[in-house]
């Protein structure tokens, strides 16, 4: 696997797909995760699970990650070129925030393709924040001061101090899958899912739900105040191209509906 990787990124192996997001406040397309994806070349897909943790032990999560990172620019300033000024999310792995040059790097993608920072958003899980070095806050302070935004990951499945909060300025916590299921399901989720969004609106970030599958799912979250969604139910992972034809579908006017009646 490990020498398959290092040669995935020089014959274009990788691919980043988009999910979309959508303001709960009229289902409005806001802006889109990508997800990495590994097509070999005889077709078939490995997830990132499979691949991302090798990457992370080799190294190869440095080259992957900078590629990850300018693919997410190019594509951020083709869709403002074609109007679409969205908000574009990627992963970043605790390791490549514990080398220095993140932040240049970031800096150096979003000039090439002539992005504004605003376009961009950074999603780390909260043992990152938790990480008290040097190192690690400079560079959220630096891209703070950049004006890049910062998305805490399945937020509420680690072992969080919380403190990270008042060291960092987050713009949103991302309510993992895990709590928008038990919502429905009849479990304690649902409390934990209104404990996050109380918490956020007091703190003053934004909350995305993940994993969304059912309208019921989208129904709570709603009622309890939730301020972004991303799921199945909405829209699931897709190549660019389709995500490009999504947004045109989004965007067109809703077709006439009734006329055959009478
Ligand atoms: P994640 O960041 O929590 O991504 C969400 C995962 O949930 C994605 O799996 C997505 O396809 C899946 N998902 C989205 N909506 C639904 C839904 O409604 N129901 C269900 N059952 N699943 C849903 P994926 O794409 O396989 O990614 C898995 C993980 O791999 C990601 O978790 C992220 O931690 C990591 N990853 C993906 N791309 C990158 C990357 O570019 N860099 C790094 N470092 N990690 C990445
Ligand atoms: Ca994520
Ligand atoms: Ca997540």
């Amino acid at each position: 696997l490990e020498s398959n990787l290092r040669h995935a990124l020089a014959d274009n192996e990788l691919e980043l797909h988009f999910q979309p997001q959508f303001a709960v406040d009229g289902r409005r397309l806001v802006g889109a995760e990508g997800l990495l994806r590994w097509r070999r070349r005889d077709g078939t897909m490995i997830p990132p699970g499979q691949f991302i943790p090798v990457a992370e032990d080799t190294g190869l999560i440095q080259p992957i990650g900078d590629w990850v990172l300018g693919e997410a620019c190019r594509r951020a300033a083709d869709l403002l070129a074609r109007g679409h000024p969205l908000l574009i999310a990627i992963n970043l792995s605790a390791v490549q925030l514990r080398r220095p040059g993140l932040a240049d790097r970031v800096a150096f993608w979003l000039d090439a393709y002539k992005v504004p920072a605003r376009c961009l958003e950074l999603e780390v899980t909260e043992s990152v924040l938790m990480d008290e070095s040097d190192m690690v806050t400079g560079t959220f302070a630096r891209l703070r001061e950049m004006g890049v935004a910062l998305a805490i990951d399945d937020f509420g499945t680690g072992y969080s101090s919380l403190s990270y909060l008042k060291r960092f300025r987050v713009d949103k916590l991302k309510i993992d899958r895990s709590f928008v299921t038990s919502l429905t399901d009849g479990s304690d989720g649902g409390a934990i899912a209104e404990a996050i969004i109380g918490m956020a609106r007091s703190l003053r970030m934004q909350t995305l739900a993940e994993g969304v599958e059912t309208e019921e799912q989208f129904g709570g979250l709603a009622r309890l105040g939730c301020d972004q969604i991303q799921g199945y139910l909405l829209g699931r992972p897709m190549p660019y191209d389709d995500f490009v034809a999504f947004i045109a579908r989004q965007a067109a006017p809703p077709e006439a509906v009734g006329e055959a009646v009478g």
